[in-house]
């Protein structure tokens, strides 16, 4: 998202909008989540105070059952963008990523990166279609959420002795 300070006026403005953020998921496929980004931008003299809204879904499979699932990330981040003067040079150093300077002559800022990373931080390694799925079976593979397993049950001799015994027992 390419924001143009030109175009902003020195009250405080919403600006929003929804892009595509490509990320890498756990298989290390190309994911991509929907997201919506709605800016607050408080223009004091040089400065521009920015608080961003992030509202991202995107489908993924779940880690234990692997089918399709759609999981949410809500986020917010806070950046200061300051507009070098002509004196200070092309491009002012600061060591805070929260603060950015602005090359003298430049109107436009990338928060490409800061979408990115603040979404990706908010993304669990595990993600579950439901809190009680009840995953695969490591067996037959069954999905246990929607079917029954169809191992074979296992016959263990030695079950088979303590089961006539019971049976007899209770005879
Ligand atoms: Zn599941
Ligand atoms: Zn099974």
């Amino acid at each position: 998202m390419i924001l143009d300070l030109e175009k902003l006026s020195s009250d405080t403005q919403l600006v929003a909008a929804d892009e595509a953020v490509r990320f890498d998921d756990v298989d290390g496929a190309e994911n991509r989540i929907n997201c919506h980004i709605e800016l607050t931008v408080r223009k004091i003299a040089e400065s521009f105070f920015i608080h961003a809204d992030l509202s991202g879904v995107f489908t993924t499979r779940c880690h234990k059952c692997l089918e399709p699932t759609e999981h949410r990330v809500e986020t917010s981040f806070e950046i200061v963008v300051k507009k070098a003067s002509a004196d200070t040079g092309a491009r002012e150093v600061s060591g805070d990523d929260d603060l950015i300077y602005l090359p003298a002559g430049e109107d436009q800022i990338s928060l490409d990166q800061h979408i990115y990373e603040n979404l990706i931080v908010n993304i669990p390694m595990q993600i579950f279609c439901s809190d009680d799925c009840k995953g695969l079976c490591p067996g037959c593979g069954a999905n246990l959420n929607h079917e029954e397993c169809k191992c074979a049950p296992e016959s263990d001799p030695r079950w088979d002795a303590l089961r006539k015994l019971k049976d007899t027992s209770s005879e």
